[in-house]
């Protein structure tokens, strides 16, 4: 499937909420959880920094998606994000049977970012979605908005 208007503008809203959790002195990542109607049903932000370094938005909608929808409800909802999902937030997504994810940037273009700017290694390996969750509906990177969530990654990096 590809991107259209009304997932733009999902994305758009995980990306607003990635600028705040920099604004806020957290890593610049944002997830929604959408309905099958169209509607927000949840939303965060990382709080890597603020709690710990588990605290991402992803694995906080997998965790809410489980205790308060029931499994077709799940499986009809998408998680619109800023980043695609880590190992550790692909595995909670698929154990809780959501739906499709839409990304606006890949893990591998975060990786290469990390290398240019000659960071270490992240210590976990930023395996792509489908590697974790075979058959899952996945759309991304939007490059419509990599230029924008670049520009947040940087200012984490080296802050101006
Ligand atoms: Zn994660």
């Amino acid at each position: 499937m590809t991107l259209d208007e009304r997932d733009l503008g999902f994305l758009r809203r995980a990306v607003d909420l990635a600028r705040l959790a920099l604004e806020r002195g957290d890593e610049p990542f944002g997830s929604v959880l959408v309905g099958a109607g169209g509607e927000v049903l949840f939303e965060d932000h990382n709080h890597v920094i603020a709690v710990d370094p588990t605290q991402h938005p992803e694995l906080a909608i997998a965790r809410w998606a489980g205790s308060h929808l029931a499994p077709a409800e799940r499986a009809a909802a998408t998680v619109y994000t800023s980043g695609e999902h880590c190992p550790m937030c692909s595995a909670a997504h698929g154990w809780v049977g959501l739906g499709r994810i839409v990304y606006a940037v890949s893990s591998a273009q975060l990786g290469q970012w990390r290398d240019d700017w000659g960071l270490p290694a992240p210590p976990v390996r930023p395996l792509s979605i489908r590697d974790v969750v075979p058959g899952l509906a996945v759309d991304g990177p939007a490059p419509e908005l990599e230029d924008e969530v670049k520009a947040l990654h940087a200012r984490w990096v080296r802050p101006t």
